[in-house]
């Protein structure tokens, strides 16, 4: 990739207290940019001030829905340093997602590398109170002006950062679910392996449902028999079924968590047994009636979140007592640990920013 180039803010402004914070609604002074056009490809990558965008009414993406982002996360540890937690996975997947979309080829190494050039000039918007962190959304938009529906000859690859509070303030807190038989998120054949915006939109009806009932998170079922469990809100599904873990396979309508990989890989080290396979919400039941069910979602935003009641047809049913389980725990405190850079790291996810701030 040509070198970005950088033209900082002549007016930074200082982060908000990091107690202060919350999720997705503050961002750091800078912003990445990288436009695509027929013919020219990738060019001009540059950080700028950040910025609104001007766009024609009738750019495609407003319209269509062209579009496709990722989430990932910096951390300061302890120890003053800033760690990004598998921003190389992160790459690769929104590459992947774009291909979904008809969109041109990304190279994950020039995404990475905009991500750590992004957090290197705004790395005083990483906070450091323990459960903080910079949160990362690059994306992707198909700026094309014109209704006509194809691919889109022109986009525009973004990235913008910033602080995030500590997703549990007050200690894990297990969500309540509730099975949906009337709504889907995606099918097979779909793009439900892509993290692009039609799914979140598609995702909001069933979500304000649920939340009408007094439910955290939509538990999604399969599109054609309605039965087989699929993800939890914008989070994969991973159960302890006695002394098994389940989670359901990449069958084409679940989104590859990078989170779900990262649990995948740690059970196995742990040398228990994982399985992925079709699980049918009547054996969930019976496993909660049984008093032999775990169950958590895992995303890059809570980490590990605790499922301790699911809703179908109208009934309530406990797990685990509704309390968090010991797995579920375990798992949260070791990624975290990671993240953090208190637990060892066997796999390399992180890879450090290479400042240290104070000294
Ligand atoms: C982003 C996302 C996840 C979680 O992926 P992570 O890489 O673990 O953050 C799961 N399901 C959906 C639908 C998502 O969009």
């Amino acid at each position: 990739m040509t070198e970005i180039s950088i033209t900082r803010t002549a007016n930074p402004r200082t982060p908000p207290a990091d107690d202060t914070l919350s999720f997705g609604n503050v961002f750091s002074d800078h912003m990445f940019m990288l436009d695509y056009e027929e013919g020219k490809g990738w060019h001009s990558p540059r950080i700028v001030p950040y910025q609104d965008f001007s766009l024609d009414p009738a750019t495609c993406v407003l319209h269509y829905g062209q579009a496709i982002f990722d989430g990932l996360k910096a951390f300061r540890g302890a120890d003053g340093r800033i760690r990004l937690f598998r921003a190389g996975d992160h790459a690769k997947r929104l590459n992947r997602s774009g291909q979904f979309l008809c969109m041109p080829e990304l190279d994950a190494a020039m995404v990475e590398e905009s991500i750590r050039a992004l957090v290197d000039v705004d790395q005083n918007w990483v906070p450091s109170k323990p459960g903080t962190s910079l949160y990362i959304r690059p994306t992707v938009i198909a700026t094309e002006r014109f209704l006509g529906v194809h691919p889109s000859r022109k986009y525009l690859y973004y990235v913008i950062v910033g602080p995030v509070g500590a997703y549990y303030k007050e200690g894990m807190n297990p969500v309540k679910i509730m099975a949906s038989e009337k709504h889907v998120r995606a099918v097979k054949g779909g793009l439900g392996a892509a993290k692009t915006a039609g799914n979140y939109a598609a995702s909001l009806y069933a979500a304000e449902e649920a939340k009408k009932a007094g439910f955290t998170q939509v538990l999604w079922l399969d599109g054609v028999e309605h039965r087989y469990l699929d993800e939890v809100g914008t989070m994969n599904i991973m159960m302890r079924i006695g002394d098994e873990v389940v989670t359901p396979p990449l069958n084409g309508a679940i989104l590859a968590g990078i989170t779900r990989e990262s649990v995948i890989t740690l059970l196995r080290d742990w040398g228990l047994k994982v399985t992925e396979r079709p699980i049918a919400i009547d054996e969930v039941i019976a496993a909660a009636k049984a008093g032999t069910l775990e169950m958590w979602g895992t995303g890059t935003a809570a980490v590990i979140s605790p499922v301790g009641e699911l809703g179908f047809r109208g009934e309530r049913h406990a797990i685990n007592g509704g309390k968090t389980g010991d797995l579920t725990k375990r798992l949260y405190d070791t990624i975290v640990g990671i993240q953090y850079g208190t637990a060892p790291d066997p796999h390399g996810w992180t890879r450090l920013l290479g400042n240290r701030v104070g000294g």
